[in-house]
């Protein structure tokens, strides 16, 4: 194998291709999320493709309690603009984060009187959408076309797993050639494409996940964020969880941390990585033990690892691609 991808080491002084990077250089700093709840459901839970939804879904491991839909888009806004700069004191520049359920599941009409209410707020300089693939077509793939010109846009899907023998057991309700579809369509357009991966879902051996990566190198992806599996209450695995727990096979942040090394190895140089791990909150999480690991301090002993056992985001791309 031609080395030349240990220079990506060196050059970017982290072992992965850091979207927060990215982001501070492009904007000039770190832009805070305020999350926006547009009320939205989706496919999977109204029963246009199935009811109860994603076998591992719940919406409210991560809904936080400033964006609830009773409240206004503006609302929802000053409230979290509020709870983030109790955090991020120096905070300046935001982006909208669309997050609950399926954001692109409602009428462009409905869209354009979100999106100009978060443009209401200068100090908000671009939107995040997240959505499913199969809830996007022409006509809104147009309109954020459109908007991305003047108003900083991501398209984020969730693609979970490229096999659609996962994709049927956890209930998605879309193949992969939905999501490969759905991502080179917004691709063409010229709007940065994010994804959200799961590792560990049942059914999936280490080795299929990890020669995922080469898969998911194929697509032209922005952006990713990856999830080590966690089983939530409220949610089909929990109640399969307590049925049957050898089902699961669960990392640990020891197990993880190793794992994760060796797919981003495996996986494109190109693709920024936004997010390595889950962090949902102990008040919903049934398993695994995260030990107490909080995300910064996973990120950081990743990167250690990384660094010391001299691995790096597309160590492995071009030998596992030939
Ligand atoms: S993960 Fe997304 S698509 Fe699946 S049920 Fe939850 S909101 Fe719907």
């Amino acid at each position: 194998m031609a080395d030349n991808s240990h220079n990506y080491l060196w050059n970017h002084s982290r072992p992965f291709n850091s979207y927060a990077s990215y982001i501070k250089e492009t904007f000039g700093g770190r832009i805070q999320k305020i999350s926006v709840n547009g009320n939205f459901t989706c496919p999977n839970r109204d029963g246009t493709k199935g009811y109860g939804g994603c076998a591992y879904c719940n919406n409210d491991a991560f809904i936080t309690a400033y964006c609830t839909p009773e409240k206004s888009i503006r609302e929802q806004i000053i409230e979290g603009k509020q709870f983030v700069l109790k955090r991020y004191k120096k905070a300046t520049q935001f982006f909208a984060y669309l997050q609950a359920y399926s954001n692109t599941y409602t009428s462009i009409s409905r869209l354009e009187e979100i999106i100009s209410e978060i443009r209401q707020f200068p100090e908000i300089i671009g939107c995040i959408i997240g959505t499913r693939p199969d809830c996007i077509d022409a006509e809104k793939l147009d309109f954020f076309q459109n908007l991305q010109k003047e108003f900083y846009i991501v398209l984020e899907y969730g693609i979970e797993s490229v096999y659609d023998k996962t994709l049927a057991a956890i209930n998605r309700g879309h193949d992969f050639a939905c999501s490969r579809n759905a991502i080179t369509e917004t691709a063409q357009r010229g709007i940065p494409v994010g994804a959200h991966i799961i590792l560990g879902l049942p059914g999936e051996s280490h080795e299929e996940i990890l020669e995922s990566a080469a898969i998911i190198s194929t697509l032209p992806l922005t952006s990713i964020k990856l999830h080590q599996l966690q089983i939530v209450k409220n949610t089909q695995f929990a109640v399969d969880y307590a049925h049957n727990p050898e089902k699961f096979s669960l990392f640990t942040p020891h197990t993880y941390i190793p794992f994760v090394a060796e797919y981003l190895s495996r996986l494109s140089p190109d693709i920024m990585i936004e997010r390595l791990a889950s962090d949902s909150p102990r008040r919903v999480r049934i398993a695994p033990e995260w030990e107490g690991v909080k995300y910064e301090s996973f990120v950081q002993m990743l990167e250690d690892y990384m660094i010391s056992h001299k691995v790096w985001q597309g160590k492995k791309y071009h030998t596992h691609n030939l």
